[in-house]
């Protein structure tokens, strides 16, 4: 068996800034101030945000310009971009910061959450998934699995 590790592990919300500082250093780039009102939005969101959404909740940032450090965050790893069933990526912070967990994605509005699936069932699925990798020869690192139906407000 694959010894993958799905302990919720995250980064404490009161390191945040340093890590982002540090992945962001890494890659010769700065924490402005525009990075920091990104990373505080996604912070409090706890799901997975648009760019309009990003804009709403942060105070003089220019579109042109949340574009610009979000590709930035995202070349550092601190933010990745999720996929959903509408044109609109939406971002987040990585699994690295935020835990691993699942999305449920509204096949109809494109709305997502954040699912967290409890530790036993991660381990179950974890076994599951790396029997039918390892029939097929590959080696498993991790998985991604996201929910997809149709949300409350589109029911
Ligand atoms: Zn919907
Ligand atoms: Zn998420
Ligand atoms: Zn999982």
């Amino acid at each position: 068996m694959p010894s993958t590790k799905h302990t919720h592990k995250h980064v404490e919300a009161a390191d945040i800034a340093h890590h982002v500082a540090t992945k962001l250093d890494e890659i010769g780039q700065r924490y402005t101030s525009g990075r920091r009102m990104i990373v505080e939005s996604l912070t409090a969101a706890k799901r997975p945000l648009s760019i309009p959404e990003i804009l709403e909740t942060t105070t003089g940032l220019a579109q042109s310009s949340a574009y610009r450090n979000l590709t930035v965050l995202e070349n550092a790893g601190v933010v990745v971009r999720v996929i959903t069933t509408d044109e609109w990526a939406r971002f987040e912070l990585s699994e690295d910061i935020m835990g691993h967990h699942h999305h449920m994605v509204c096949s109809k509005c494109g709305w997502v959450d954040d699912v967290r699936i409890p530790d036993a069932m991660e381990h179950e699925l974890d076994a599951a998934l790396a029997k039918v990798a390892s029939k097929a020869g590959f080696v498993m690192a991790h998985h991604r699995l996201d929910v997809v139906g149709i949300c409350k407000a589109c029911k």
